[in-house]
């Protein structure tokens, strides 16, 4: 790095550039990261596009941060081979941090795009994948909600993780949108583990427990504005219950194109069942919703997110695509019936939702 290399930076840091500083960087000392490759390989190379991709998007407050550092350090007394350490260790954090914490969104809200773009693995045909195969493809991030409502004063820190405020919803979907997801529906995600079919760029899947009313009347028209679908998890017993969804209700939301998935008959832990348990929680809700909707039944929710390997061998008997549990290691043997989702806890920012569908889902 020359003197006129340094200067610049120094201009960045004192001009509170967010933006030219860490393009400079790539641009120019980038390619002392990969000795023996020329610096128009570097460039062009994944990495640095995703980067400067992110960079561009983010307004980099990262970025903003690691400049600052540099000129900590003293930014001219720095080598050339400290400074590309120390972009080799702030690159993975800027690509895979959420770099999102609080900036602005670049892109306006708008529906998510039609167009299909290849997922990381081309589209496969012939038989299903084993589960080290499924285990092995990166994992969609999949958000579990409960009830989204305001907070009341009677609401204890431990139910503020299954409510999520208006506001936060609202502005959760949004940076969604804003982030460029597309919403993918279980059929998509099973094609996907299964048989390695592609996805829509940055999928997320968004889920819902226990049929509650404020699905259909404030997240489902939240989500309508981007475009998105979603799957409830219906336990039957609430059905037609005051603040709880009618069962006209969960037919429309269906024929609109939602997914209807079982969370048995009243939300007893599956680890527990016995003898007619089973017809009882999955067996007969699954017929009853299958009858609302006019479709089968293909994908159910762990009550409390609880299984056990027993578990999955009953609910094998029922033929289930693919089950959902929430945040537990997923099973050796049966990743489809253990698919992992994250509950969004109403406290959490948007951005900080963002995070964790980063670093949750690898
Ligand atoms: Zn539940």
């Amino acid at each position: 790095m020359n003197f006129g290399h340094k200067y610049f930076l120094l201009f960045c840091i004192f001009y509170d550039s967010n933006y030219l500083a860490p393009v400079y960087l790539l641009r120019n000392v980038k390619p002392y990261l990969f000795p023996g490759s020329n610096r128009k390989d570097a460039i062009n190379s994944y990495e640095i596009k995703t980067g400067l991709k992110k960079i561009k998007r983010c307004g980099l407050r990262l970025t903003g941060r690691f400049c600052l550092r540099l000129s900590m350090k003293n930014v001219l007394e720095l080598t050339v081979q400290r400074i590309s350490l120390f972009i080799l260790l702030a690159l993975p954090v800027t690509l895979y941090s959420g770099c999102d914490s609080d900036s602005q969104p670049a892109k306006p809200a708008s529906p998510p795009a039609p167009k299909t773009v290849a997922a990381e693995t081309p589209p496969v045909n012939g038989p299903m994948a084993d589960a080290a195969t499924i285990l092995h493809r990166t994992e969609v991030p999949i958000l579990c909600y409960h009830q989204i409502r305001d907070f009341k004063p009677t609401d204890s820190h431990t139910a503020k993780d299954y409510i999520v405020p208006v506001a936060n919803f609202r502005e959760q979907m949004k940076l969604l949108a804003d982030s460029g997801y597309h919403s993918i529906l279980p059929d998509q995600l099973y094609d996907y583990l299964a048989y390695g079919k592609a996805l829509p760029s940055r999928p997320v899947m968004i889920t819902f427990d226990d049929t509650r009313l404020d699905h259909y009347t404030i997240a489902i028209p939240e989500m309508k504005k981007y475009g998105y679908k979603g799957v409830f998890f219906i336990m039957t017993v609430s059905l037609g219950r005051p603040g709880y969804m009618s069962k006209e209700q969960v037919k429309q939301i269906s024929d609109e194109g939602n997914i209807i998935g079982s969370h048995t008959w009243d939300h007893h832990n599956v680890k527990k069942y016995t003898g007619n348990d089973w017809m009882i929680q999955v067996e007969k809700p699954s017929k009853q919703l299958a009858d609302i909707t006019g479709k089968p039944v293909e994908y159910f929710a762990y009550p409390f997110g609880l299984w056990n390997k027993e578990s999955i061998a009953n609910l094998k008997r029922y033929k289930f695509k693919a089950v959902f549990q929430l945040s537990d290691r997923r099973d050796e043997n049966d990743p489809l019936y253990s698919i992992r989702r994250v509950i969004i806890p109403g406290e959490w920012s948007a951005a900080g939702m963002l995070r964790v569908m980063k670093n949750s889902f690898r």
